[in-house]
């Protein structure tokens, strides 16, 4: 056979397997470029688990008309100038919006300040169309319809209605704790509302998302958690041993805002409280890491959930470290360790 340049839409499609695993993904995505906008409001709206329907409404800055083209095209992004090692955004790669827009019906909806209207672009199965004039307030409004329509195979493995919900729920609570100055909130035919009020700023602020998301039994069985070590801020709470849970689902880690499943960081948390918690059960713990973009690399896997420290030894220290303390200055260790 002949070689031949694969399609824009079948590139997309490709990308696509990757970044956008099921509805939570596409809501991850989309959350996060409301954040990058600089929303302060963000809304949810999803009916049949997402795969028939999820709209994200912000008010952050809106995209310019002449720009509405490129946002759904593939490697363009506003985010990354030319220093992939210095990421400070959410978003960076440029896929999520043409993977979205090849696999769904997607339209983006945008209006900045300075535009007299808005102004509508749509997707559908890589197809686009537009941009046209949209009545809208300030912000973005990307609606997602029909996700998987064009790939088949993929749709074959969602899961039930309920669970995709649910997923959804998740992504957008885990992302709502690192930024407590937003307002979230979560509706549709799907579920219960989820409503997160913006709260105030600094710890304070951040202790109320957590009791909004976790509940209030959490900060009044957790220890404040607050260390540095050579450019690295670890913040955030460990909960007491004995307000464990039976999965790693209540642990909560941040890199830089960006929630990540980081297998060190799971392994840091597991042996700081080795001697306290038993094998089967987990502790509920939110870590925020704060460090250099430069000492840290988020572009290790397409959903960008995973990263790649340049000393790994030394968050896992300041990790195991900072916890212990916690728990041994609340005489937690001691007691526990003298009843074993
Ligand atoms: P990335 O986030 O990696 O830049 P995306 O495909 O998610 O790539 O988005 C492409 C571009 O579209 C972004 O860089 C941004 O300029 C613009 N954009 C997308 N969503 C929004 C939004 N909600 N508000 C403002 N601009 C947006
Ligand atoms: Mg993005």
């Amino acid at each position: 056979m002949a070689i031949k340049q694969l399609t824009e839409t079948i590139i997309n499609q490709i990308a696509a397997g990757e970044v956008i695993e099921r509805p939570a993904s596409v809501v991850k995505e989309l959350v996060e470029n409301a954040i990058d906008a600089g929303a302060t409001r963000i809304e949810v709206v999803t009916a049949g688990g997402g795969k028939n329907l999820i709209r994200i409404t912000d008010n952050g800055s809106g995209i310019p008309s002449d720009e509405l083209t490129l946002a759904v095209s593939r490697h363009c992004t506003s985010k990354l100038t030319d220093d992939v090692h210095d990421i400070r955004a959410l978003g960076f790669r440029g896929e999520a919006l043409p993977s979205i827009g090849s696999v769904s019906r997607l339209s983006v909806k945008s209006r900045t300040a300075q535009a007299d209207s808005g102004f509508e672009i749509s997707v559908h199965g890589g197809h686009m169309d537009g941009p046209r004039p949209a009545a809208m307030n300030n912000g973005t409004i990307a609606e997602v319809r029909d996700l998987f329509f064009a790939t088949p195979a993929r749709l074959k493995f969602m899961k039930t209605d309920r669970a995709e919900a649910s997923a959804i729920s998740d992504i957008v609570k885990r992302v709502a704790i690192a930024f407590p100055h937003i307002r979230f909130s979560l509706a549709g035919s799907d579920r219960t509302p989820l409503e997160l009020a913006a709260t105030g700023v600094g710890s304070a602020g951040m202790l109320e998302r957590i009791s909004q998301v976790l509940g209030r039994e959490f900060p009044e069985n957790a220890l404040a958690i607050d260390a540095e070590r050579d450019g690295v801020r670890l913040t955030g709470f460990a909960g007491i041993p004995a307000f464990n849970r039976a999965n790693s689902l209540h642990q909560f880690a941040y890199v830089n805002g960006r929630p990540v499943r980081d297998k060190q960081i799971w392994g840091a948390i597991r042996g700081a409280y080795a001697d306290v918690i038993s094998r089967d059960r987990h502790p509920v713990v939110v870590l925020f890491l704060n460090l250099d973009p430069a000492l840290v690399d988020v572009n290790v896997h397409p959903a960008k959930a995973d990263v790649r420290f340049r000393d790994p030894g030394l968050v896992r220290g300041l990790i195991v470290g900072a916890i212990r303390q916690a728990l041994g200055q609340s005489g937690i260790r001691a007691a526990t360790s003298g009843a074993e």
